[in-house]
């Protein structure tokens, strides 16, 4: 709890010293953030960053390894993704009903004439799919590639299970070898006030905010369907679906949270967010460890969000009106833009054009969003990471009560002479 405070402390410091500094310092203020503020939270993202991929092959093997039962594995893996399809459907729909009743393209001026927006090539969902299997791993785990890491991390689990015996040796060392990570993490984290200050300082006072003055009512537009989104979506799966309060889930998530905000990446947040679901809210190392990496790859709904928001919003302001089978559409691509969506920051923004190009909207609109984005990507990141979160606590919830059943239907049964 005292971290928690201190990286809120030093979010309202960094985002208080990079407004003031913004308005009062300008040209002094690059020298600044390229000496002292970016290196401070390059610092922090960058040993953060290090984890990661150790982390999930580590975890993931363990949680495979332990569950021991593929099917069980697969159920817990369909019932994810089912959770992470729906959410992101559900996102989507509310950010484009709010976004077409309040028209924020509608109100204010946006000068279209001359804008472009050098598209960049954004990897088609099937190959994200396709690619799952590293014909390499050597290389997935080089590239971080987190999907193919997973895959994996979730075969040698599997072997593990089945050799038993023969293999505990390397069960051991990669179970010490978990934990090597998740001590890393707390240690890492005692950085974490200091590395927020810096990237927040940074974001903010290099952001132009005339961009945000013409820009203000798309940005309310976002942030509210975000809030209801977590406030409904998360709020209600939590309470109905996982016998959760969603009040503690906030209090316990919350550096998890402001640490996305800051990074802007769920990757980079990762261990983070599995450390708190493993130790703050009782998520099995074998769920978390699989739900996690696998949300924070393929399930985003602050990005979807973003995604439903700006294509109604480009709709408005180049006078385009949008049929209901153009908007299904819109919900269809951008459930699988956000599969495909890097964990990175801005990588949100390139899969909008996928969005775009499929109802035939100007890709170019993008130019009008991009100037405020980073500020959106930092809240969307936070919402993207609280969802794998409550996906976890929801299937822990699912195999607890699957787990009691057992128990009792075995007490049920006629003991055997
Ligand atoms: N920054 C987001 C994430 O890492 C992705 C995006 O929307 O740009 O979750």
């Amino acid at each position: 709890m005292k971290l928690a405070r201190h990286i809120l402390i030093a979010l309202i410091l960094g985002a208080i010293v990079g407004l003031v500094m913004n308005f009062t310092i300008p040209s002094i203020f690059p020298y600044i953030d390229k000496y002292f503020f970016s290196p401070l939270g390059s610092i922090f993202i960058n040993l953060i960053k290090m984890l990661v991929v150790p982390l999930v092959f580590f975890s993931i093997v363990l949680g495979t390894a332990n569950i021991g039962d593929p099917k069980k594995l697969g159920k817990i893996g369909v019932r994810s993704v089912a959770f992470f399809l729906l959410t992101t459907a559900i996102a989507i729909t509310i950010a484009i009903i709010l976004a077409s009743i309040i028209k924020p393209g509608m109100v204010g001026t946006f000068n279209t004439e001359g804008l472009s927006y050098e598209s960049q090539k954004a990897p088609a969902v099937t190959d994200t799919l396709l690619g799952i299997i590293p014909t390499n791993p050597v290389a997935a785990f080089v590239e971080a590639n987190m999907l193919q890491i997973i895959f994996f991390s979730v075969f040698i689990g599997i072997a593990l299970a089945f050799l038993g015996e023969r293999v505990k040796t390397v069960l051991k060392v990669i179970d010490e070898g978990n934990e090597i990570m998740m001590y890393l993490v707390t240690l890492v984290m005692k950085f974490a006030p200091y590395g927020t200050f810096g990237l927040i300082a940074s974001a903010i006072g290099k952001q132009g905010f005339d961009a945000i003055k013409a820009m203000g009512l798309y940005m309310i537009v976002v942030i509210l369907a975000l809030i209801v989104h977590f406030i409904l979506v998360y709020g209600g799966a939590l309470k109905f679906m996982a016998k959760k309060d969603p009040i503690q889930f906030v209090k316990d998530f919350f550096p998890a949270m402001t640490i996305a905000f800051s990074t802007s990446s769920s990757s980079a947040t990762l261990p983070v967010s599995m450390d708190i679901a493993q130790k703050k809210m009782g998520v099995p190392k074998s769920i978390s460890s699989f739900v996690q990496p696998l949300g924070a790859t393929v399930n985003m709904d602050g990005t979807a969000i973003m995604q439903g928001v700006a294509t109604v919003f480009i709709a408005q302001v180049y006078d385009v009106n949008l049929t209901l089978t153009q908007l299904a559409i819109v919900v269809i691509i951008a459930v699988l833009a956000s599969i495909g969506t890097a964990a990175v920051p801005g990588a949100g923004l390139i899969m909008l054009a996928m969005v775009l190009n499929a109802v035939s909207l100007p890709v170019e609109g993008i130019a009008l969003i991009i100037g405020i984005d980073r500020i959106l990507d930092m809240a969307r990141t936070a919402v993207n990471v609280s969802g794998d979160a409550v996906c976890a606590v929801y299937v822990t919830h699912v195999e607890k009560i699957k787990d009691e059943e057992h128990i009792e239907n075995d007490r049920s049964l006629p003991q055997a002479q």
